[in-house]
């Protein structure tokens, strides 16, 4: 079982992040041989930034993941943008991607209004990276968070057509990916505005619990978090920012939503749902942010463990694009 996923070292990670995908992939790990995790430093770029910050967020990152349980002997974890069969095999793909299908795709749209200089090329190919990305290593599941279904959905498309213009007859080429999304916080919501998903780029400040918040800054986001009229502590459409909070409780603790719901039907009102929520990610998170703080600070560490993953990663990438180059017909005969 392969299992691949990428996380982009863009602004500091958050509570979505760290429910829809991170603590997926210390799951994972055990049942990878070995898991792949990528921090993806080629996406980054795709929207504005600054090239010594994105340096800084990529350490942030590698010692956020290693301080949630990642262990680089267990797994390969490494940087993107020291393999270069991605980049590669992004070109290599685009000759069975269309755009019409890139520009329809919701994160391109989104992305591309909130830019207020130039919006990049790259915006639009992100999805074809992130497809070169997974099939590289020919992965057979992709956990990440909701917001990711219609990439998941894309990269299916692009290694199906791949295969049927490439591969021989009897065989394929590259392995259609399956997505893997949690059961329970798959898409957790802004605090201040719960109709719209938790964003490293697009979420409100006061509304964004991120991984390294002290104790004190994650109560006072969940004390003035929104909720809605009625005191009722129940999951319904209707009530959006009630229902966030007891799926973020439930993901915290390992829960269902129905199992919250039981248990706070004798709460007093939406406060105590709001204490409790907020008790349970600060006790998620404090042993991350404790880690993080030791780990961070040893840069070279932090270098040499995605060092030796990008080597790893490369033996492996390395193969799959010889294959795909033989049958494009690129390069010599082999
Ligand atoms: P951006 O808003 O700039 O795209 P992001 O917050 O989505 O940033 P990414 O690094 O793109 O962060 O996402 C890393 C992983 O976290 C992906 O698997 C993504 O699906 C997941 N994820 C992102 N936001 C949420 C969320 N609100 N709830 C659950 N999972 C999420
Ligand atoms: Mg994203």
């Amino acid at each position: 079982m392969r299992i691949f996923s990428g996380i982009q070292p863009t602004g500091r990670k958050h509570l979505g992040n760290y429910i829809g995908a991170i603590r997926q992939y210390v799951e994972g790990q055990d049942r990878g041989d070995p898991a792949i995790f990528c921090i993806v430093d080629l996406h980054a770029i795709t929207v504005s930034y600054e090239p010594a910050v994105l340096r800084e967020r990529v350490y942030d990152t590698t010692a956020i993941l290693l301080a949630a349980g990642l262990d680089p002997e267990r797994c390969i974890l490494f940087r993107q943008g020291d393999v270069h069969e991605h980049t590669e095999l992004c070109w290599l793909l685009s000759s069975v991607t269309a755009i019409g299908e890139l520009n329809r795709m919701h994160q391109f749209r989104d992305k591309s209004l909130a830019q207020r200089e130039l919006v990049s090329s790259g915006l639009l190919f992100y999805p074809v990276l992130q497809a070169a990305d997974v099939l590289a290593y020919k992965a057979q599941e992709v956990p990440v968070g909701e917001d990711q279904r219609e990439h998941l959905e894309l990269m299916r498309d692009v290694a199906r057509r791949f295969n049927s213009r490439f591969a021989p007859e009897d065989g394929e080429i590259l392995v259609v990916p399956e997505h893997r999304i949690p059961e329970v916080g798959a898409r957790i919501m802004d605090l201040q505005e719960p109709t719209r998903k938790m964003s490293t780029t697009g979420g409100t400040p006061e509304g964004t619990v991120y991984v390294l918040d002290e104790p004190k800054a994650i109560e006072k986001k969940f004390k003035r978090a929104v909720t809605d009229s009625g005191n009722e502590i129940v999951k319904d459409p209707e009530k959006p920012g009630v229902s966030n909070l007891i799926d973020i409780l439930a993901a915290a603790r390992g829960t269902t939503p129905a199992a919250v719901e039981e248990e706070m039907r004798t709460a007093r009102g939406y406060g105590d749902l709001k204490v409790a929520a907020a008790d349970a990610v600060r006790d998620m998170l404090s042993p991350v942010r404790e880690r993080y703080e030791e780990l961070r600070g040893d840069e070279e560490a932090l270098e040499t463990a995605l060092e030796t993953g990008a080597e790893k990663a490369r033996a492996i990438a390395a193969q799959t694009l010889a294959e795909v180059r033989d049958a494009m017909g690129v390069g010599p005969r082999r």
